[in-house]
């Protein structure tokens, strides 16, 4: 049976969010953040209006890399997101705290709590790419998510140290329960690129997530190289500027499949 056994939050009065597609990975530090993030600049360049829910408290990464450093405004319609150079929308919890590391020892309730909030109290406007870092593995947080939020879909993040079955199979596990489906297995850090040679170096072994996607019966997947430039512009707050086609094709198949 379904574990939904509460309706889902309502969405902001006056916001229209098109499109929600869910990031989630089986442990923390993959480069799922890295994903949502490369995600929203694919459609941002697409000219589509793109939000980013960070449901990932454990970490600041999300407004780092869009290089946010001021804090989200409210008034008695709500809260504000905050927006990225190239215009995506942006709400995480570091916005809101004025100590970045509190939350790390919030408890789940709390967490799915404040999650739930960004969907109902903060002020999207209208978006049609709404991309969400979950928080990692598939416990009891991120479930509590999927049962309050309206998802349309999940991409999986992994590394290739991973035991990649075991975390498709969760991830499918709660996809079943939750009636959304996996879209597309990304790799992370799947290989290096020599700058000189252009030789592709697989430093952290072969990966499995091709044969994960066809034992599973999921029809995209993707892999992501090591990028020390990618890494800088993170760290400097522009991946916005980056020039990249990282997850065009990921992107292309949300816009064909989620519509
Ligand atoms: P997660 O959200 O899974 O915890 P992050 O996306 O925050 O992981 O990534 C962890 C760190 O590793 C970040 O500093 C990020 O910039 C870096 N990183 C992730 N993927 C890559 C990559 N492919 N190339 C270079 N650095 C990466």
């Amino acid at each position: 049976g379904s574990a939904r056994q509460q309706p889902f939050a309502a969405l902001h009065a006056g916001s229209h969010v098109k499109h929600v597609i869910a990031i989630v990975s089986g442990k923390g530090g993959v480069g799922k953040s890295l994903v949502t993030s490369l995600m929203a600049v694919q459609m941002q360049r697409r000219g589509l209006k793109t939000a980013i829910l960070d449901a990932d408290i454990t970490g600041p990464s999300i407004p780092k890399a869009f290089g946010i450093t001021d804090h989200a405004k409210g008034d008695e319609n709500g809260i504000y997101p905050v927006t990225g150079t190239a215009g995506t929308k942006i709400m995480s919890m570091n916005l809101l705290l004025e100590d970045a590391a509190a939350p790390v020892v919030w408890r789940g309730p709390v967490i799915s709590g404040a999650v739930k909030q960004f969907w109902t109290d903060v002020i999207w406007g209208d978006i049609d790419y709404m991309f969400i870092d979950m928080p990692p593995g598939t416990g009891d947080v991120p479930l509590t998510v999927f049962q309050s939020l309206p998802i349309n879909g999940i991409l999986v993040v992994t590394s290739p140290q991973e035991l990649v079955s075991m975390i498709v199979e969760k991830a499918l596990n709660m996809s079943t329960m939750m009636k959304v489906p996996v879209l597309g297995l990304i790799e992370n850090m799947s290989y290096f690129e020599c700058p000189d040679c252009h030789t592709r170096h697989e430093i952290f072994g072969t990966g499995h997530v091709q044969d994960a996607a066809d034992k599973y019966g999921i029809a995209h997947t993707a892999k992501l190289p090591i990028d020390p430039q990618l890494a800088a512009y993170c760290d400097q707050g522009k991946i916005e500027d980056y020039p990249t086609s990282y997850l065009q094709e990921t992107a292309e198949y949300v816009l064909k499949t989620v519509k």
